[in-house]
């Protein structure tokens, strides 16, 4: 399964570089860990002129971009928007990782039941 630059092995439970087919990790563990980071203020990063307006965020020192690269071919996989320390945030994971991980839905349902959607009848 391909989920933009990067492809999830099925066969070996492992997660790849699409662009050179190097493995990056584990599908039990977060690709991005794995791989080539730059981690910078956003604004200063992307308002620079270099990326056009459309690219252009709000000034604020803990708004981050953080460019992820293959170690492998330094092909650039993905770019995203962080605040300041946060960790890395997971792209996909299979249900079943996600509760050898800790993911409990019912917990996190009771929990915030506001954030969940329904697609049923309403209450
Ligand atoms: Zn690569």
């Amino acid at each position: 399964m391909r989920i933009g630059d990067v492809v999830w092995n099925q066969d070996d439970h492992s997660v790849a570089c699409a662009k050179c087919d190097e493995r990056l990790s584990a599908d039990d563990e977060n690709w991005k860990e794995h791989s080539l980071l730059k981690r910078t203020n956003a604004a200063e990063r992307l308002n620079c002129g270099d990326f056009g307006p459309a690219y252009s965020v709000y000034e604020h020192p803990d708004l981050e971009l953080v460019e992820i690269f293959c170690p492998h071919c330094k092909a650039l996989l993905a770019a995203e928007l962080y605040l300041r320390d946060e960790p890395l945030r997971w792209t996909f994971r299979s249900l079943d990782v996600a509760i050898e991980q800790g993911y409990d839905a019912a917990a996190d349902f009771a929990a915030e039941p506001e954030q969940w959607i329904s697609f049923g009848s309403p209450r």
